[in-house]
C-alpha cells in the first residue's frame, strides 16, 4: 500500500508543491506556510519518519548538500541561512516525514522558540 503521507504524496505529484529539485532519492520544494522569505523543505523521496529513523548517512550528506545549493540559487548563500531538522514531539516535527527546512532571506534569531 502506497503511504498516505502529506510528503510522500508530494513527491509522487499527488498533491502540488513547488519544486525545486527533483532527482533520483530528494525533492526539494517550497514550503506552503513559509517562516521566512525563503523556507525550503528538503526531503528523502522513500518514506522516513524522522531523523530518529534515518540510517542513510550518504543520502543525509546529499540533502544538506542540496540545500547549500539551493541557497545559493536562492540568493541567501552570501546574506547566511539557517537549516533546521525538527525531530519528534519536543523538537516540533509535525510531519513525519524527515525534512530539512531551509530558512534564509531575514536575520534569524537564537534561541529558537
Ligand atoms: P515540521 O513542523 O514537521 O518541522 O515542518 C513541517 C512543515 O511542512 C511546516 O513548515 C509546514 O508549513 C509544511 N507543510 C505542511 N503541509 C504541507 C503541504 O501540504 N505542502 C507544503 N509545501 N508544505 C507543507
Ligand atoms: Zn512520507
Amino acid at each position: 500500500m502506497s503511504e498516505p503521507c502529506i510528503f510522500c504524496r508530494i513527491v509522487r505529484g499527488e498533491v502540488p508543491a513547488q519544486m525545486l529539485a527533483n532527482n533520483k532519492e530528494i525533492a526539494a520544494f517550497r514550503d506552503l506556510n513559509p517562516q521566512a522569505p525563503v523556507h525550503i523543505l528538503i526531503v528523502p523521496k522513500k518514506h522516513v519518519a524522522s531523523l530518529d529513523d534515518m540510517a542513510d548517512s550518504y543520502l543525509l550528506g546529499q540533502m544538506v548538500t542540496l540545500a547549500a545549493a539551493i541557497a545559493r540559487q536562492e540568493k541567501i548563500a552570501k546574506t547566511g541561512y539557517r537549516t533546521v531538522i525538527n525531530t519528534g514531539k519536543d523538537g516540533g516535527q509535525n510531519v513525519d516525514h524527515l525534512h530539512l527546512h531551509l530558512l534564509g532571506g531575514r536575520p534569524m534569531t537564537w534561541p529558537p522558540g
